[in-house]
């Protein structure tokens, strides 16, 4: 832990699990290399301050209720959230600034979430430097400076599409992996990535968790098309030495004892994240996919896994816990232990980027299903550029599921995709050591920061 700098950052997460894991990471990292951390957050989604004793919150009202955001959508509720903060972030901010002068570390700089549009003009009315997190991959920010092309060229699908047309300017991305566009609302995946590339090119650096051995050549690209500094500190959750959880669904602890009586490399880790949901038919056939693959199975159903949102209510006495003798179903995982656990010998995932990075900093092998958002482009490099896990082909359908697991778990493909996964495991683990390409960007980035007057 180095001695406090007599700095404070302000870090503003956006509210999704995904993002909020990330920020508060970084919060961390920063922590112990000197800085002070308010973290101002959204009503919608509050964090536990007990989890960071060290940091101080501050909230601003979003108007925004669980019911309302679950009427929504994804990409409805960052709309809405853009929108409905804008306002009280500013008065929050221009109140931290204009206090200032008092017991507290003068601000630093902010560093807000790509995902919202404001920060940097609100940053630079009111004379702060602002720096943006980008919690996902270097290859989809990549692919949203060239999604004008894409529309041009005809390439963007309408949601649903599993057009399997190769994208010629970009192998080896197919239709079917780039954002879609709802033909209800359009604008909206223009609206959302256009806001992203303005915010990058408007702030004064990108943080981004990511590492230069595994997207060194997009890095190349977009430090090409951005004129703002990229700090690749990733694996971020590497450089923590705890990893409190920031949801605030409880971590099951049960599933590792659990764990600890399976055999090694035996058991398919089964979870989509914080928001991905399926019907009730295909969680029935997951079930039975898993059932008739013969493998141990860890599987996350969270309440909101199902579309139904009483369905998990509804079933615990179903089918799923007949299913109990030879899996673990729990509410909500401590992921990043299940997947270092020596038992665990598959994903299977939704190819969220945070679930991706963890999973490469394990080298587990990974079955790819994903849904939205940028989870196509990162499942396609996870199985055609790192070669390091496979799609669920066929659809979500029993015989597929049981199959894909098998391949994984008990073929030799699966062997090799382990040992391809292991290389690029310990690739990420030399990132982050003392001296490595990840480290050397955190010490950079303490650098630009301390450099802003
Ligand atoms: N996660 C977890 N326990 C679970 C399921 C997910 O801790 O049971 C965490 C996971 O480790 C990851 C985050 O939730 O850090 C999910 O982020 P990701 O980007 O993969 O997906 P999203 O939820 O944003 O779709």
């Amino acid at each position: 832990m180095n001695p406090r700098n007599n700095h404070r950052l302000i870090l503003f997460p956006h509210p999704f699990q995904g993002h909020m894991n990330s920020m508060s990471q970084l919060g961390q990292i920063l922590y112990a290399r000197g800085f002070s951390i308010t973290i101002v957050h959204t009503n919608f989604n509050v964090p536990d301050p007990s989890s960071h004793p060290h940091f101080t919150f501050r909230s601003i009202a979003d108007g925004i209720d669980q019911s309302e955001a679950s009427t929504l959508g994804t990409r409805g509720l960052i709309a809405l959230l853009d929108v409905r903060c804008a306002v009280p972030f500013e008065e929050c901010l221009r109140e931290m600034v204009s206090s200032q002068g008092g017991d507290a570390a003068p601000i630093a700089c902010l560093i807000a979430d790509s995902l919202f549009s404001f920060t940097c003009s609100v940053a630079q009315r009111l004379k702060v430097h602002a720096l943006v997190l980008r919690t996902g991959g270097a290859v989809y920010l990549y692919v949203a400076t060239i999604f004008p092309v894409l529309k041009e060229k005809g390439y963007i699908p309408v949601l649903g599409s599993q057009s399997e047309e190769a994208v010629k300017e970009f192998p080896p991305l197919l239709v079917k992996d780039i954002p879609a566009v709802d033909p209800q609302k359009p604008e909206v995946i223009f609206r959302i990535l256009d806001n992203l590339i303005a915010v990058t090119r408007d702030s004064s650096g990108v943080i981004i968790n990511t590492f230069d051995g595994l997207e060194h050549s997009d890095l190349a690209s977009l430090r090409e098309v951005f004129s703002v500094p990229f700090f690749p500190i990733g694996p971020s959750h590497k450089f923590c030495v705890t990893s409190p959880s920031s949801s605030s669904q409880e971590e099951d602890r049960k599933c590792i004892s659990w764990l600890d009586k399976q055999p090694p490399k035996s058991v398919i880790y089964v979870s989509f994240g914080s928001l991905a949901a399926v019907s009730e038919a295909e969680m029935l056939e997951i079930a039975l996919g898993l059932a008739d693959s013969e493998q141990p199975f860890l599987w996350v159903v969270r309440p909101g896994s199902v579309r139904d949102p009483e369905w998990l209510e509804k079933s615990p006495s179903h089918f799923l816990w007949a299913l109990e003798g030879r899996g673990k179903i729990v509410k909500w995982a401590p992921q990043k232990e299940v997947l270092a656990h020596p038992a665990v010998g598959a994903f299977w995932t939704h190819s969220g980027w945070n679930s991706t990075l963890e999973s490469i900093s394990e080298g587990v092998p990974m079955l790819c299903m994903p849904r939205f958002s940028d989870q196509g482009v990162n499942a396609r490099y996870v199985s055609d550029v790192w070669r390091i896990g496979v799609h669920l082909n066929g659809g979500l359908e029993r015989e597929n599921i049981a199959r894909a697991v098998k391949r994984l778990l008990a073929e030799r493909e699966g062997e090799e995709i382990r040992e391809r996964a292991l290389v690029l495991k310990e690739k990420a683990s030399v990132s982050v050591r003392q001296g490595g390409p990840s480290y050397q960007a955190l010490d950079a980035l303490v650098s630009h920061i301390l450099s802003f007057k």
